[in-house]
């Protein structure tokens, strides 16, 4: 059974056309449900993450500000929502649910999370629609605690993972790769542990075998890990409104086909989150971000 981590709280009410489609992580679930895939997973739900914990990642003054929907204007249009009493809750729940997966990953190999990947957050605010960094906060939770020598946090959302990078920027522990496009948000870049940029308009062909070399790279220098966190952002599909690369659905399972059997046979777990899927189209992005588990049941 593939454990899935999901909560019925993830949902965000959003003003009619905002980019962010707010309702797409029921719409996930329907669409794993519909496809015969809940039938081989166990479901679990996390608790909402401690202020106090999340101090590991993140300034106390920002995390408060969360808590009490006192972010200024500006801090609100980069952050890109509206805060909201759903919005507030559903962070505190979401970081920690990216944890719960690595525990399940741990513990049996490969977890899921339907939510998570909000690789934009940063120390001291909030970015991209990203409110907590769950791949930051989780990977220093489990190392603080011993529970794991090194992390890898593989992102292969199309947009640069640029608050993972810099909260964890020199911490030995955690490992950070992001393989992302070059002209994409964010303008400014941060510098990860390893940064792999693509060209505009790379299709299946040439971003697969980018990731081999990759994944072949990561092999020869990492020799602890015990854990990869990887966030299977799917805006590096062709139809995505943000991302600028020309993937297929058959590209993206591809890829994940990839990156799981890899670490799967050296023995490391795997977590991952989703990430990006900029549509319109609810049952269009729920299909996409479903690629994940798919690859994932394939593994068990
Ligand atoms: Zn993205």
């Amino acid at each position: 059974m593939l454990p899935i981590v999901t909560h019925p709280a993830y949902d965000i009410p959003l003003p009619e056309g905002h980019r962010f489609n707010a309702t797409k992580f029921s719409g996930l679930m329907q669409a794993l449900g519909s496809q015969g895939v809940l039938e081989s997973s166990t479901l679990h739900h996390p608790k909402p993450a401690s202020p106090d914990d999340l101090t590991l990642v993140h300034d106390p003054s920002y995390v408060a500000a969360i808590s009490q929907g006192s972010l200024d204007r500006k801090q609100l249009r980069t952050l890109g929502l509206n805060w909201s009493t759903q919005l507030r809750d559903r962070s505190f729940l979401s970081v920690e649910g990216t944890l719960e997966a690595a525990r399940l990953a741990l513990a049996h190999g490969v977890a899921c999370h339907a939510a998570g990947g909000t690789h934009h957050a940063h120390a001291g605010h909030g970015a991209g629609f990203c409110v907590f960094n769950d791949l930051a906060y989780t990977a220093m939770r489990l190392v603080a605690e011993g529970a794991v020598r090194q992390v890898l946090i593989l992102d292969c959302d199309v947009h640069q993972g640029d608050g993972t990078a810099r909260i964890a920027l020199g911490n030995g522990a955690v490992f950070t790769c992001s393989v992302h496009c070059r002209v994409n948000y964010p303008e400014k870049k941060a510098t990860s542990d390893w940064d792999i940029e693509l060209d505009e308009g790379l299709s299946d062909q040439g971003y697969l075998s980018i990731l081999d070399q990759t994944l072949a790279g990561l092999r020869s220098r990492l020799s602890k890990v015990d854990l990869v966190l990887y966030d299977a952002g799917v805006d590096v599909h062709a139809r995505d409104r943000l991302g600028r690369l020309k993937l297929s659905y058959e590209g993206i399972l591809a890829r994940d086909r990839k990156v799981l059997t890899h670490f799967r046979s050296l023995g490391i777990p795997v977590a991952t989150v989703i990430g990006g899927g900029y549509s319109e189209d609810l049952a269009e992005v729920s299909h996409r971000h479903s690629l994940i588990f798919r690859a994932a049941i394939e593994t068990l």
